[in-house]
């Protein structure tokens, strides 16, 4: 039985990344204004997770942890399913499987917190506790008792390198929010969360990318299209620093890259791939969602009508401020 838990935590808890991607989404959709994020030695030995959100009731703070994971697995098929159902509800279960994680939490409307430890997967600890508005996560050791996961990851600093991916592109996908990101004690980037796109993109990209962004901003067809493109003085020629959000769920679509890269191209002196955030606002049952969940892929009903409001979007842009 723990055996299987520990197995169906290692399918849907891959890296350290996927621990702070699950974490911070579960501070986003607890209405969070502020979140912080720090690791060390590439998420392996430490994640912590600080949010200002509307935390756990007391009554609930076992139960959010203690899904019944293991009730659903009974072979293999059953460990494949849990994946493509999205493993809802299975990420602090699965995450606890594997590590050695302590969470503080309070609502507003309670006097005092809970603080709870788990190490894998069982209840060391629970107390009641001061603590501010919200939710601390901190999970430590991950894979500590799955030598076979801990072997298969990659170096601590190219571990890193994920999950500050996955931090940016969140902290992008919500400007809104307050994100502060820490790598091994030092700030690597925090952002103002005032709702401004362009705010949040200097202040992970800093002031390289500043003079050269141009402002994307079009409306078709109910589908809005939205966000900055620039030439990429970032580093090298790659496709590092092409950010796509569609509803706000970071993706790769061909259809769309080759739209905005063909305008660039036309447009720009650069032969290097440009540097984007785009964000695209439509209906999501235009969306073809029969794709796999875990590969960041979609597909539209209708390619050709993306890719030709996506060219006119980058076209405008483009043409407003050559003239
Ligand atoms: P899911 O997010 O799919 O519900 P999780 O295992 O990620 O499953 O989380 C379980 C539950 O724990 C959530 O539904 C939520 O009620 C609670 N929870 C987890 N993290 C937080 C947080 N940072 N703030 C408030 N509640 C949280
Ligand atoms: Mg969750």
């Amino acid at each position: 039985d723990d055996l299987i838990t520990k197995i169906a935590a290692g399918e849907v808890v891959e890296r350290p990344a996927s621990v702070v991607k699950e974490l911070i989404e579960n501070s986003i959709d607890a209405g969070a204004s502020i979140i912080e994020v720090e690791i060390e030695n590439g998420g392996i030995s430490l994640i912590k997770i600080t949010d200002n959100g509307h935390g756990i009731e007391k009554d609930d703070v076992e139960i959010a942890f203690l899904r019944h994971t293991t009730s659903k697995i009974k072979n293999e098929d059953d460990l494949y399913n849990i994946r493509t159902l999205g493993f809802r509800g299975e990420a602090l279960a699965s995450i606890c499987a594997v590590s050695k994680v302590e969470m503080i939490t309070k609502t507003k409307d309670d006097l005092t917190g809970t603080k709870i430890y788990i190490e894998g997967g069982e209840i060391i600890d629970k107390i009641e506790c001061g603590a501010p508005d919200g939710t601390t996560i901190i999970v430590k050791d991950l894979f500590y008792n799955t030598p076979a996961r801990l072997k298969f990851l990659k170096t601590p600093s190219r571990e890193a390198m994920i999950v500050s991916e996955i931090v940016q592109s969140l902290a992008l996908s919500k400007e809104n929010i307050s994100f502060k990101y820490k790598n091994n004690g030092k700030i690597v980037f925090a952002t103002k969360g005032d709702g401004n796109l362009l705010n949040a993109i200097l202040s992970l990209y800093g002031r390289q990318v500043k003079d050269n962004l141009l402002k994307i901003d079009y409306e078709e067809n109910d589908i809005k299209i939205e966000g900055y493109i620039g030439n990429n003085a970032l580093g090298k020629n790659n496709r590092n620093y092409q950010t796509l959000f569609i509803n706000g769920r970071l993706i790769k679509n061909k259809t769309i890259n080759a739209a905005i890269e063909n305008v660039y191209r036309s447009y720009s002196t650069s032969d290097k791939f440009p540097f984007y955030v785009v964000k695209i606002i439509m209906n999501p049952q235009l969306i073809d969602v029969n794709v796999h969940p875990t590969k960041a892929e979609v597909k539209f009903q209708n390619d050709q009508e993306i890719y030709r409001l996506v060219y006119k979007a980058l076209q405008n842009a483009f043409a407003t401020t050559a003239s």
